[in-house]
């Protein structure tokens, strides 16, 4: 085969980015936007000695998972990786990965595991309640907003993004009106010029309430105040500011923000937990599938109220606030000091005093409360980020041997390595389920929980 070849294969598997997987005489094809069930005529782009990359061209048999993506820059955007499948597809194949991870590396057999249904969202479309549009312009002169086509500065142009909120493009019609009527020109990274660079919009789901940063190239924002009147008209609007980053950089947010109308945060709720978010904040980002995915960890710690649990790389505290509900203790340990801030004055907010928060490293803190100050654990529940959980941390849990690990991970890899060190010191798995924080992306997050068998091979 040479390179712009043209060929037939038939889409037996996909792999863990949601490519679909084929194979010629031997020699493996991975072509983006199909589906495992389809046969597709392709065409050889790069290739290496055992495998290679191909483009779709046209799809001869479609697999019965396909189905016709609903946004229509959906390809050259590239932001949702499984457009091509149907939703009750890309959920099957979410189970499959963190699955196949778990026999894979994880070294587990199938009968050690018992997986729950993926938790999936009735409707997969605008569960986003934050998004971050960079400003440019076209050919023309023109103002644009959108979203950076895959691994390049290049804007697709969509200011309604389905997995985004309705008011999202409301919004950026108001800036650009803003922009043309004072003149103001959006930023350009090549000449490093140019006022505004992006925006960013969140929502509270459960509040309505609505906030809007504008990200300058300057020192200050010409006319604020007939940018918050204008925002006004939005339904929901509750906080407006504008933020100052001069840098080439492409870090989306400057270091300073200047309020221009509002509290400087947003308010909303997971389940009866109450939260105030403010720019900086991380929160959430698909906050219905999060209380779910809260309510599947809270069930599986099994708490009665006479439990002290610990909340490792806990955030602003969000799970450790939902834990303390039914917990006799929560300690919840991050290792950003404005995270903890956070945290603590959501515990304050909702009258929450059962929990105490310590700013470090989990595998730092957690080491030092159980050895130094004799601190305890029935239940220990992490969500490390992507990376996984640190070597010397697992080793202090099967030190503290607490009752139940419940382990929430976005990356089923390191989860897979970092089960079998506890599964190797004594633990094993009770129950495993997905939950779809991403639909239309590869992403998939998975809660287990191991309770303690002492059955040890460390
Ligand atoms: N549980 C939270 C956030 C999980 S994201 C929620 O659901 O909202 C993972 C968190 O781990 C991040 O906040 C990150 O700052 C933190 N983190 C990364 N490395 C860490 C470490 N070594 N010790 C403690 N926290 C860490």
């Amino acid at each position: 085969m040479e390179k712009n070849q043209e060929f037939v294969v038939a889409i037996e598997d996909m792999n863990e980015d949601g490519a679909g997987v084929g194979r010629v005489d031997g020699y493996i094809w991975f072509v983006k936007d199909t589906v495992m069930g389809d046969v597709v005529r392709a065409k050889a782009m790069k290739m290496k000695k055992t495998y290679g990359f191909a483009r779709l061209m046209e799809v001869l048999e479609p697999s019965p998972g396909r189905a016709e993506p609903l946004c229509p820059v959906a390809k050259q955007c590239g932001g949702c990786q499984l457009q091509a499948m149907s939703y009750e597809e890309q959920l099957r194949f979410k189970e499959r990965k963190v699955l196949n991870n778990l026999l894979r590396i994880g070294k587990f057999s199938r009968d050690e595991i018992e997986m729950l249904p993926i938790i999936g969202m009735e409707k997969p479309w605008r569960y986003r309640n934050k998004a971050q549009f960079p400003f440019g312009e076209n050919k023309e002169g023109e103002i644009i907003t959108g979203f950076y086509a895959g691994r390049t500065h290049n804007i697709i142009e969509n200011e309604d993004c389905l997995l985004g909120v309705e008011e999202n493009r409301e919004i950026l019609g108001i800036i650009k009106r803003f922009m043309k009527e004072n003149g103001l020109r959006p930023y350009s990274e090549k000449e490093h010029k140019g006022l505004v660079r992006h925006a960013l919009i969140r929502k509270g789901f459960r509040t309505g309430e609505l906030m809007v940063c504008l990200v300058i190239n300057g020192e200050r924002l010409p006319k604020k105040e007939r940018l918050a009147e204008l925002l006004l008209q939005v339904k929901g609007m509750t906080s407006i500011s504008y933020s100052m980053n001069r840098e080439k950089t492409n870090v989306i947010m400057g270091k300073e923000i200047v309020d221009i109308y509002g509290p400087g945060y947003i308010t909303d709720y997971i389940g009866a937990v109450k939260y105030q978010i403010s720019l900086l904040s991380f929160y959430q980002v698909n906050p219905d599938q999060t209380e779910k995915l809260y309510r599947t960890a809270l069930e599986f710690a099994e708490l009665t109220g006479d439990e002290v649990a610990w909340d490792l790389y806990c955030g602003i505290g969000t799970i450790s606030l939902f834990l303390a509900q039914r917990a006799k203790m929560v300690y919840g340990v991050e290792l950003v000091t404005e995270a903890i801030r956070d945290a603590k004055k959501n515990a304050e907010i909702n009258g929450i005093r059962n929990v105490e928060f310590f700013v470090g490293r989990a595998e730092e803190v957690l080491l030092e409360e159980y050895e130094k100050n004799g601190l305890y654990a029935d239940v220990i529940v992490l969500d490390p980020p992507r990376k996984g959980c640190d070597e010397l941390c697992l080793n202090t849990i099967l030190k503290m041997g607490p009752k139940r690990v419940v382990y929430i991970s976005c990356n089923s890899a390191t989860l897979s390595r970092d089960l079998r060190y506890l599964a190797d010191g004594g633990y094993r798995i009770e129950r495993v389920r997905c939950c779809d924080m991403f639909p239309g992306t590869y992403h998939v997050e998975v809660v287990i929980m191991m309770t303690y068998c002492g059955d040890k091979k460390k």
